[in-house]
């Protein structure tokens, strides 16, 4: 698949998936997250949008099967599990870490770069002055920097990557 096939694939994520689902988010990953749905609402939502459905209900997978609608069945237990899992199904393999800090996990708005003196109002002095790589959500303003939560993305993403790439042999 190329980078932008894979730019282009869009998520829909149900009740049990939050965590994977802000994961894909920040991933850069167009990705609804629906917690209080019904089956048959995410099957209309997911083929109104285009959205591939990934959902840990192994009966609404089967519904899913019969009607044709794209989707991945996941376990829901393991974040880094289930993601090696979704991007092995739909043959996702661009670098993650170039994908990093494009989306907001909390809303699913683009994130764009901003210096430091732009953001300034927004973060604790202490973390402005330790760091100078910025985003913020389009949508929502969320502020994101360096180091903290896209720290943890980085250390996320390197684990998901060994894992893929081991997998691949
Ligand atoms: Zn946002």
């Amino acid at each position: 698949m190329s980078e932008k096939e894979e730019d282009d694939i869009k998520f829909l994520a149900d009740a049990m998936l939050g965590s994977v689902a802000r994961k894909l988010r920040i991933f850069g990953f167009d990705t609804l997250y629906v917690p209080d749905t019904s089956d048959n609402e995410i099957l209309r939502l997911a083929a109104e949008q285009g959205r591939v459905i990934l959902t840990a209900d192994k009966e609404l997978f089967k519904r899913m099967m019969k009607q044709g609608a794209p989707g991945v069945l996941v376990d829901g237990t393991s974040d880094l599990d289930d993601m090696a899992h979704i991007f092995e199904k739909l043959g996702i393999s661009a670098n993650l870490f170039s994908r990093i800090g494009s989306r907001c996990t909390s809303c699913n708005g683009a994130l764009v770069q901003k210096r430091p003196e732009e953001v300034g109002a927004l973060v604790p002095a202490t973390v402005l002055a330790r760091h100078d790589g910025f985003w913020q959500c389009t949508d929502c303003q969320k502020v994101y920097w360096d180091g903290g939560h896209l720290g943890r993305i980085r250390a996320f993403a390197r684990n998901l990557e060994d894992r893929l790439s081991a997998s691949k042999g």
